[in-house]
């Protein structure tokens, strides 16, 4: 639930109300508020007001300063933890330039801004998704990666685990710009000694963002020696291989939705809601899929394309592959694949 404060208020409850505290919070009236104005997806459809009558007590107080408990990137659970939240200290090596706009679940539209960080405890750097109100100043503050190499904290992250594994900013989260502690003092002192580790990591994180004409073709078995933990997003691997033995059996055409590839059996062309990706109007267009072994001298592995890939395969529209298949006419299915 949000609770504004507003003027003084803001001054006042700076060094009452700490990330991560736990208060008991009574006489503050709380009213409804619209969808619209929700800033994040998690927020209850409620704003809580803080007034003249409100008593805020933190409920342990004798618990001690409330610090974030930063920890080693290596030490994040590579698991799935829905509720966890994790404060990072690291060395900024990018931020993305300006903030992206993207459509959520429910239709609307959030900012994301991705950093990348580093530090002492793996050997590569680590995608940090900010979202909402932090791609704005708290990002801006750490833009000029380019020139140096800050040392930030993160507080309240939690993990993500689709396309990779990276970080997510929460409504808790805090962006800090001169952590203080053992971890944040060491990492300081780790950018005055090695700022050729930081050049060498920049380096990759550029050479994914902003891949340059030249591609680099890995064999097979260096593609399989490369683990889900540690592969970037997005990351592009170029391979060049021989099919030995592709099966027709394999090529599978279907009528699905043009989003998400979604089966449906509707015909070609229809418009239609589609409830697997969420959008409210897509088309049912022709979809080809193709598994199929591939070789190098080092070995083999399974692959399997979709639509545009597989027409690049085959040379073909996916509307003729479908055909053919369908037809069950081998002979012009034999002619494909040569
Ligand atoms: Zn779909």
């Amino acid at each position: 639930m949000r609770c504004a404060l507003f003027g003084d208020q803001i001054h006042a409850y700076e060094d009452v109300l700490k990330p991560t505290g736990q208060y008991e919070i009574s006489k503050a009236p709380i009213t409804y508020m619209d969808e619209q104005y929700k800033i994040n997806l998690e927020e209850l459809p409620y704003q809580m007001t803080i007034g003249h009558q409100t008593i805020v007590q933190r409920l342990n107080p004798e618990a001690g300063p409330i610090e974030p408990k930063y920890q080693p990137l290596s030490t994040l659970p590579r698991s799935p933890d829905p509720n966890g939240r994790f404060d990072i200290v690291g060395v900024v090596l990018f931020v993305e330039d300006a903030p992206r706009i993207i459509s959520n679940i429910r239709g609307r539209d959030s900012p994301v801004r991705e950093i990348s960080v580093t530090d002492t405890s793996q050997d590569h750097a680590m995608t940090i998704s900010a979202w909402n109100d932090l791609t704005g100043k708290p990002c801006d503050a750490i833009s000029n990666w380019a020139e140096r190499f800050n040392v930030v904290g993160f507080t309240a992250l939690k993990t993500r685990h689709t396309r990779g594994f990276t970080l997510n900013t929460t409504m808790s989260t805090r962006i800090i710009m001169n952590p203080k502690g053992e971890r944040a003092d060491m990492l300081r002192e780790w950018v005055k000694l090695y700022q050729h580790v930081f050049l060498d990591r920049q380096e990759k994180i550029l050479n994914v963002r902003y891949p340059s004409a030249e591609k680099k073709v890995v064999t097979i078995a260096e593609l399989r020696s490369k683990k889900a933990s540690n592969a970037i997003p997005d990351e592009v691997a170029w391979i060049r291989v021989t099919i030995p033995d592709p099966d027709l059996q394999r090529v599978n055409a279907y009528i699905g939705c043009l989003g998400c590839g979604k089966r449906t059996h509707l015909p070609i062309g229809t418009r239609f809601p589609c409830i697997s990706c969420k959008k409210a109007e897509t088309t049912a267009a022709y979809r080809v899929t193709f598994k199929f072994d591939a070789a190098d001298e080092s070995g083999t592995m399974s692959f399997t394309t979709f639509n545009d890939d597989t027409e690049k395969l085959f040379r073909k529209p996916a509307s003729e592959i479908w055909n053919i298949k369908s037809t069950g006419n081998l002979e012009a299915m034999n002619s494909v694949l040569l």
